[in-house]
């Protein structure tokens, strides 16, 4: 049976099956919605596939992501597990694709890095009609959001949910590649990459504070007081009722058959860019002709599951002294044991510390290339089996070449009507040439960066791809290297023509009372990674919703 609990000290409450507004999806976007939702008092019921996060050490330590990802057996634990089918122009490569299982959502196995994105991005979505997403109008729901170790400003908030810090400890090789990058691409060194401007290179900022993962369940859920809120944690929710072109209510699996939990006023669907998509489709909302091939009758054509897209990156690693760690399983036990006892290891903070936005020859307004740098060897060249994976116990600092504007469009369908089969994921990654010049550019640009004057003689090799592979047999090399960053989008398009999914509301086009608000109804992917954005994303929906409701 699903565990249930409020969110609040509240005692437990029995049989909770109704409430003003159902979501679905306690991710990123979900406990956004939910949190702001039940904060201005209204009735909410969230529903959660995975386990409660609170006391869960592996995705409430920030550093244990290094664990937690090389360890199948630990991951298996709060990820979806998921896999793209053979990428075509990969090699047929089926690249795996965590998505996170726990309350908290993949805002509790990532990364922990903030990163806005472009503003050009929002004002990009804006000029395609979505009124409302322009840049100066995220910017006030990203401020509500955060609460920004660095004060606040014009672009920064405080007193907001997500507690955001800088690295506090960058090692001594990150900082010489800031130096010498900013050198060798005649960038700027930013002290803050989610301000005014996004071109050039900085220290990562990381949505963690005081050795504390600060994931959407934290922030909007952990730290609040919210009577109205109800959690339900372990329940898969398996299709979204709707009558009379209406969403009513939701079913979910249980041990003794479907269970119905219904929405007086609204369903929002938070379940990510791959289980928003699924659960549409399931309900009868999607391609007609797709959703026949499984059984499933029609109630609403719409493009659900066109657009999907994803950022890509290409390791390179680098034998260097002054990076300090080792990427080793030993390593990592002592730095637990050192959290647990004396605090302030490696595990109070993100595995990165740099950040560059820079531009390739085939930039056009902004800066088309993301350089990720953390103080660790990386696996190579893929990391596509689920097994433990060697690395270098070198100290060695790894920079990525990672593509922020894909060219490459896929799709996300059924595999069946199995509600709890996992999808048919097809990226399509790297079908657009473009794709691969801009990787390709941003391995030579790495290598000239490593060769430079700045670093004083630090790099002592290159690891990873290592010097026989030059820029020319990198060409071919590159389909078998590079791999997803984990920020797919785009399944639940938002717009105002017939590609959208959503409207600029987040309101499913042709279905009352349903909403879809999570990182599924970007239009086109922004210029970062993807977590402050979906939770911009379900902070607005939530906005939208109390505004209607005034
Ligand atoms: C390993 C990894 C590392 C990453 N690193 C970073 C990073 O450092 N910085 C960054 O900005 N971004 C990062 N990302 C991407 C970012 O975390 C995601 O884009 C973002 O969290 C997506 O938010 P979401 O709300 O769309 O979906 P999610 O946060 O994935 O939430 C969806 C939720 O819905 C639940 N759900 C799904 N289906 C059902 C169902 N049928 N019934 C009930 N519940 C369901 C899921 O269990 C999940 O909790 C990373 C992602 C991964 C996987």
């Amino acid at each position: 049976m699903p565990t249930q609990h409020s969110s609040s000290r509240a005692p437990l409450r029995q049989k909770i099956t109704e409430a003003e507004y159902v979501v679905v999806g306690a991710g990123s976007a979900g406990c956004a919605v939910a949190g702001r939702l039940a904060a201005a008092g209204k009735s909410v019921i969230l529903l959660e596939a995975g386990k409660n996060d609170r006391r869960n050490y592996l995705v409430t330590k920030p550093g244990m992501i290094g664990p937690l990802h090389a360890e199948p057996r630990l991951k298996k634990l709060v990820d979806w597990g998921y896999h793209t089918v053979p990428q075509q122009h990969a090699r047929n490569r089926e690249l795996p694709q965590p998505r996170g299982k726990v309350l908290g959502g993949s805002s509790s196995i990532n990364g922990l890095l903030w990163v806005r994105g472009n503003r050009a991005n929002y004002d990009a979505w804006a000029a395609e009609g979505n009124t409302g997403w322009d840049a100066d109008s995220v910017n006030e729901a990203y401020r509500r959001v955060e609460d920004y170790e660095g004060g606040g400003s014009d672009y920064r908030g405080t007193g907001g949910p997500i507690k955001v810090m800088k690295h506090p400890r960058p090692t001594e090789a990150s900082l010489s590649f800031q130096r010498a990058a900013a050198e060798t691409l005649d960038v700027k060194v930013l002290d803050d990459y989610n301000g005014a401007e996004q071109e050039g290179v900085s220290t990562f900022q990381q949505s963690a504070i005081d050795g504390l993962r600060y994931s959407a369940s934290r922030g909007y859920l952990h730290d609040q007081e919210l009577p109205s809120l109800t959690t339900l944690t372990q329940v898969h929710v398996s299709r979204i009722v709707i009558e009379n072109g209406r969403a009513e209510s939701v079913e979910i699996l249980t041990r003794q058959g479907p269970q119905t939990i219904s929405a007086t006023q609204e369903v929002i669907v938070s379940a990510g860019v791959f289980g928003s998509a699924q659960l549409l489709m399931l309900s009868g909302i999607g391609h007609s002709a797709h959703l026949a091939e499984h059984g499933i009758t029609a109630i609403h054509e719409l493009p659900v599951g066109d657009n999907l897209h994803d950022h890509m990156f290409v390791p390179t690693t680098w034998e260097m002294p002054s990076a300090l760690h080792h990427g080793t399983a030993g390593y990592f036990g002592k730095a637990v044991l050192r959290e647990q006892t004396v605090g302030r290891s490696i595990l109070g903070h993100t595995v990165f510390e740099t950040v560059g936005f820079v531009r390739t020859s085939l930039a056009t307004d902004v800066p088309d290339l993301q350089l990720h740098v953390l103080p660790w060897a990386y696996p190579s060249p893929n990391q596509d089996a689920p097994i433990r994976h060697e690395v270098d116990p070198r100290a060695a600092l790894t920079v990525m070449s990672s593509l922020i504007y894909p060219r490459s469009r896929g799709t996300l369908r059924l595999r069946s009507a199995d509600p709890t089969a996992e999808p048919l994921i097809d990226f399509n990654y790297l079908a657009e040439p473009d794709d691969r010049r801009v990787l390709l550019e941003g391995v030579e640009m790495i290598r000239e960066i490593m060769a430079a004057p700045a670093f004083d003689n630090e790099v002592k090799s290159e690891i990873h791809p290592g010097k026989a592979i030059d820029a020319e047999a990198m060409k071919d090399e590159v389909t078998n290297r590079a791999t997803s960053i984990y920020h797919g989008v785009g399944s639940c398009r938002m717009g105002v023509d017939e590609r959208a999914v959503v409207d600029p509301q987040l309101r499913v086009r042709g279905i009352d009372g349903l909403r879809v608000a999570d990182a599924s109804i970007m239009p086109s992917i922004i210029g970062g990674n993807t977590n402050a954005p979906a939770v911009m994303i379900g902070d607005r929906c939530a906005t939208f919703i109390l505004d209607e409701n005034l």
